[in-house]
């Protein structure tokens, strides 16, 4: 079923971004039950929470491990120090992740401290002190963005629905009132099924009407997943009951086994799968539109680290196409006395034994030992620059074959062009 929903352009760098944040945030752990998590939603007193925080610490004087101790101390002063900065919450409130991190081994544990400010509205308080840091309800957030419109349909109930992150609300409920498949004694079978065929086909266009009004209302509406146990969906969506607009929008057909309330906890534990199939078409759409740009020579299409730089700078880009798994460090070397400098893409493994080659290196243009490294992550460079430019940034997995042929075929970067370069 094709989907035509809108590109989410920055949106998926966004998410990226976030996301790679708290994989990271994710991956920290701690010596002992000593890592604080601390979110602040936008409504909270900032005085509210730094009383807490105290008590908290008064708690903490009890602690029998004297590191433990002294950890969970140092975290929550720290803590309180960074909260202080703020006379009331941001729009969307705070999080702040502070703890003793292990850097290599027992013994190595350094302060880490990190203070996020979501992209939407948090909405629950919560203080953490354990060996992780909480990363799950800003994950929730990276969820929560989108709204879809949800329609159960079998032959005898039909449920209208809007689901916001895990949240669903049922606004309309509504029964066919068609009685069974057995007909009245001394009725005809073929006048049965034609007034049966009748009654479904009331049933189907009063069904679409209330999806109509209900879920045209809804700004920015994702997508409409169309799900039941049986034919009824099929017939429904490709009939003509659902206007132009909304069936354009239908992301998915899901089989369930249950209409209604239990119908509805089925769709949601299947929802991943399905926002996730939902950012696959995109990302095949946006990187398909690019192939076609390169397969026809229009001239509309770059790729490769110099030339969507050069695409970036020069503005040319309208659309920069990264892949998420894209992992290079973009390294100058330097030398302090002339003016050498050379770039180099590594992979980040690479960094450390290169920097330890050039302590041993002399420049090549004044022979001096006075080599220097200086490197940047060529993800968060080129995203820079696009950012600058307002070129729309498309983060596109390596789920999809197409996501693989950008990242194999193309290094995992490129540009789709404003206009053809001339020249
Ligand atoms: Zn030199």
């Amino acid at each position: 079923m094709a989907s035509a929903l809108q590109p989410q352009s920055k949106d998926s760098l966004s998410r990226f971004k976030l996301k790679r944040t708290l994989d990271l945030l994710a991956s920290k752990e701690g010596r002992g039950t000593e890592l604080i998590t601390l979110y602040v939603p936008p409504d909270r007193q900032i005085h509210e929470v730094m009383s807490q925080l105290r008590e908290e610490a008064g708690t903490a004087t009890n602690i029998k491990s004297r590191t433990t101790r002294k950890n969970v101390l140092d975290a929550i002063e720290k803590t309180m120090q960074r909260l202080k900065l703020f006379k009331r919450p941001p729009p969307n409130g705070l999080v702040i992740f502070c703890g003793a991190i292990p850097q290599n081994g027992p013994g190595t544990e350094r302060m880490e401290t990190y203070v996020l400010e979501p992209p939407e509205p948090i909405r629950v308080y919560l203080y953490r002190c354990d060996n992780r840091f909480h990363t799950e309800p800003l994950l929730e957030i990276l969820r929560e963005k989108d709204t879809f419109g949800i329609i159960l349909i079998d032959g005898n109930d039909a449920v209208v629905a809007t689901l916001r992150g895990r949240r669903a609300d049922i606004v309309k409920e509504m029964t066919s009132g068609i009685p069974g498949k057995h007909r009245a004694g001394g009725q005809s079978a073929r006048r049965f099924e034609r007034l049966r065929e009748a009654e479904v086909n009331q049933y189907y266009t009063r069904v679409g009407n209330h999806a109509n009004e209900i879920l045209g209302q809804i700004q920015d509406l994702k997508g409409l997943i169309v799900a039941g146990p049986g034919p009824s969906k099929y017939d429904f969506e490709q009939g003509e009951y659902l206007n132009y607009e909304l069936k354009k929008k239908i992301a998915a057909t899901v089989d369930i086994s249950y209409v209604g309330e239990q119908g509805l906890d089925e769709v949601l534990e299947k929802t991943p799968e399905i926002l996730r199939g939902v950012r696959f078409l995109e990302e095949k759409r946006i990187v398909q539109r690019f192939l076609y740009e390169v397969g026809h020579d229009t001239g509309l299409a770059s790729y490769g680290e110099s030339e969507v730089r050069k695409a970036l700078e020069s503005g040319l880009a309208s659309t920069l196409l990264l892949s998420e798994k894209l992992n290079m460090t973009h390294v100058t070397v330097r030398c302090r006395l002339c003016d050498f400098k050379e770039d180099r893409l590594l992979s980040p493994h690479e960094v450390p034994k290169l920097e330890i080659d050039l302590g041993s290196t002399q420049c090549e243009k004044c022979n001096n030992p006075t080599l220097v490294v200086e490197k940047k992550d060529l993800l968060d460079e080129l995203v820079e620059i696009a950012e600058a430019k307002g070129v729309d940034i498309e983060m596109i997995s390596a789920e999809t074959e197409e996501g693989q042929q950008l990242l194999k075929g193309f290094g995992g970067i490129a540009a789709i062009l404003r206009y053809a370069k001339t020249g």
